[in-house]
């Protein structure tokens, strides 16, 4: 349900995984659809909501810390939490929206100092385009993502209009990595066929304001990032970043699918 956690599935658990470094990660989602209507955004697909009507957010009937709040109190009864296998050791926040959206902010940061507070040995980590948790609990804890594919304010303007622009959000990957841990989600990035730029460029801008974690995966649903060429250019993109990440000490993680793609496999979808 809306605001409350849940386990996520398929490529929603690779990311959660690979930011959260725990077996099983919860997720919350603060609401359902996105007012920064990327055009490229996978949300109204796996959601089933028409793209049009993305835009409209809908956010859950209580506050999502009070139904959270519901949700422990009731697997406490049952038994005490820690010693519970389903005990929630990390949480990403949100899948389906922009949790630090000006009308999801409150409910993210709310929600994270109830989970900071109350489960000490708990992760958070968070997603956006727009900034990070600027709440008064700055620990290691919070894994403050930002996602972000191009610093060409051109691409900015095309494809994610209503998001915070790339030097802001580089910004906030700085103040994020000064905090204690900031993660870059470079998904989708786009083939050479939807937009030129320059890979190496791009990750030098993004390691000099500082970042621990790159998740990277290639664009979908179009047939220009699925081509020979664009598997051959995936294929050269993994390669600088496993050496550009190894030789600035910052973690990466290549989703699978992009793996498989670039090995030959799947034509992707
Ligand atoms: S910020 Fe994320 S969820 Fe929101 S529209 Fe863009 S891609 Fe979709």
């Amino acid at each position: 349900m809306l605001g409350e956690l849940y386990e996520p599935h398929g490529l929603a658990l690779e990311t959660a995984n690979a930011v959260l470094e725990v077996k099983h990660p919860f997720a919350v989602n603060v609401a359902l659809g996105c007012p920064n209507g990327c055009s490229y955004c996978y949300g109204p697909l796996s959601c089933k909501v028409k793209r049009e009507n993305w835009t409209n957010m809908r956010t859950p009937k209580e506050a999502p810390t009070e139904l959270v709040r519901k949700q422990l109190a009731k697997m406490f009864e049952k038994e005490p939490l820690l010693s519970m296998s389903g005990f929630p050791r990390g949480v990403f926040l949100s899948f389906f929206t922009d949790c630090f959206h000006p009308d999801n902010r409150k409910n993210t940061e709310d929600l994270i100092d109830y989970l900071t507070f109350g489960l000490s040995s708990t992760q958070i980590a968070t997603s956006s385009k727009l900034g990070i948790y600027e709440g008064e609990h700055g620990s290691y804890r919070i894994k403050n993502g930002i996602s972000l594919v191009s610093i060409d304010e051109r691409f900015w303007k095309t494809f994610e209009p209503n998001a915070a622009s790339p030097k802001d959000r580089l910004k906030s990957l700085c103040v994020g990595h000064e905090r204690g841990f900031s993660w870059l989600s470079m998904e989708p990035y786009p083939s050479s066929a939807i937009w030129k730029q320059d890979l190496n460029k791009f990750l030098e801008e993004v390691t000099f304001w500082g970042v621990d974690l790159i998740v990277f995966g290639k664009w979908n649903y179009d047939k220009r990032a699925s081509t020979e060429e664009a598997r051959l250019e995936y294929k050269t993109n993994v390669n600088v970043l496993v050496d550009f990440c190894k030789s600035n000490k910052i973690r990466l993680h290549v989703k699978s699918e992009t793996l498989d793609f670039v090995n030959g496999g799947k034509r992707g979808r």
